[in-house]
């Protein structure tokens, strides 16, 4: 199999031995899931499907940032604990994930039962001289990690402007250079707030994701992936901090999944404009919805548009069309061309094209008894159930 690495900038060759670790960052528990979350995940999902088919046992980690710098005040502002905010939200995130065919992780862990492992982390860059503490926050010294921003590979000044735009605060005056971050904080009043030696407070956000991987995977992980938009600061904040304090590389390979768009908008909290999973199973058959995400390569950012789904729809119908004769066309080429394109780099739009291309061959005729069967077997590879009649929902 080859996957396109972030950091080496091209699509190289995974090779993970018989059990493969991988760590996926996961939600902020303060909102519902919307289109782009199931994009990420999908990318996931597929490549574990694959990974297990060809033997290996996979060992998928995707934590819960149930503290950070959104969901404070999102709480706050709702006037509910934090945590409660946090389990109704997970609890809604779980039913998407489940009704469009992703497989739970093996582990979530979370920030909040995470803290130990966390003030370790921190308590091991300060001994090894890779942080320091000023003003009640330590902070990550950046000039101890000359590979700093080789997982990017963005030039500085956009880093500092993406530090700004994702709550890194590079002008914090306090701050040795405005690309260190914060592993460790004092909470604002009413906050939660941990005992730890170097002062009371709470972690920052990349700090809880570096300390849950190497926790749930050991040091070095075959995979670790989230969207783009983690690229800088999370993901290249998380390497710089975990191979710092081990020496050793934290991630064999990054994957990270492109971002979607909304009819024309870039699709964000702050328009408004979040297409929410919940509101697309109230009209469509989940697995209308998988196809249409499906049918958009996870390294090219992509539009939705309502139509999306009726294209989704109809393929739909005509893969369970097909799965339901009792025979057609040699299915063999076809399913070559599914693994194949999966094997390169998920190309999930040509395996699904190829699909596609079987079921038309197996509805326009042929006496291969194994090709409704192949097909069912492929589109399960694909984490898709043809067993099932196509459910029409409709709008409450
Ligand atoms: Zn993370």
């Amino acid at each position: 199999m080859r996957l396109y690495d972030t950091a080496r900038r091209e699509v190289v060759p995974f090779e993970p031995g018989p059990v493969v670790r991988m760590y996926v960052c996961g939600i902020t528990p303060y909102d519902s899931t919307h289109l782009g979350h199931a994009a990420t995940y999908l990318t996931y999902d597929l490549l574990i499907r694959r990974l297990e088919e060809l033997g290996h046992e996979v060992r998928m980690v995707r934590n819960v940032t149930d503290v950070d710098d959104s969901i404070l005040p999102r709480a706050a502002q709702m006037g509910v604990p934090y945590l409660e905010l946090a389990e109704a939200e997970l609890a809604r995130f779980r039913a998407d994930m489940d009704a469009l065919g992703m497989r739970p992780p093996i582990a979530e862990p979370r920030a909040t039962e995470s803290i130990p492992q966390i003030v370790s982390l921190v308590e091991q860059l300060l001994d090894g001289g890779h942080a320091y503490l000023t003003h009640g926050t330590v902070y990550f010294d950046i000039s101890t990690f000359p590979g700093f921003g080789e997982l990017s590979h963005y030039p500085r000044e956009q880093m500092i402007r993406l530090a700004r735009a994702r709550g890194g605060n590079p002008d914090d005056p306090h701050r040795r250079d405005p690309l260190d971050f914060v592993l460790w904080q004092p909470s604002a009043p009413g906050e939660p707030a941990w005992r730890a030696p170097f002062g009371v407070g709470r972690p920052g956000w990349h700090i809880e994701c570096s300390a849950m991987a190497m926790q749930a995977l050991g040091t070095t992980m075959d995979l670790h992936g989230g969207g783009t938009d983690l690229i800088f600061p999370h993901h290249e904040c998380e390497r710089a901090q975990s191979e710092a304090a081990t020496g050793r590389p934290f991630a064999r390979l990054w994957l990270h999944s492109a971002m979607v768009a909304y009819e024309g908008e870039k699709m964000s909290k702050s328009l408004g404009n979040l297409v929410f999973v919940s509101d697309l199973l109230k009209v469509a058959d989940p697995r209308a919805i998988r196809l249409a995400l499906m049918r958009h390569h996870h390294r090219s950012g992509f539009e939705w548009h309502d139509t999306d789904l009726d294209e989704g729809t109809a393929l739909l119908r005509r893969l369970v069309a097909a799965a339901e004769r009792p025979d057609g066309a040699d299915p063999r080429p076809y399913a070559a061309r599914v693994r194949a394109a999966l094997d390169h780099d998920l190309d999930a739009p040509r395996a699904l094209e190829a699909l596609d291309d079987l079921a038309s061959a197996v509805l326009s005729g042929g006496s291969d008894r194994g090709a409704p069967v192949a097909l069912r077997e492929l589109a399960g590879l694909l984490g898709l159930d043809l067993d099932r009649p196509v459910e029409s929902r409709s709008s409450p």
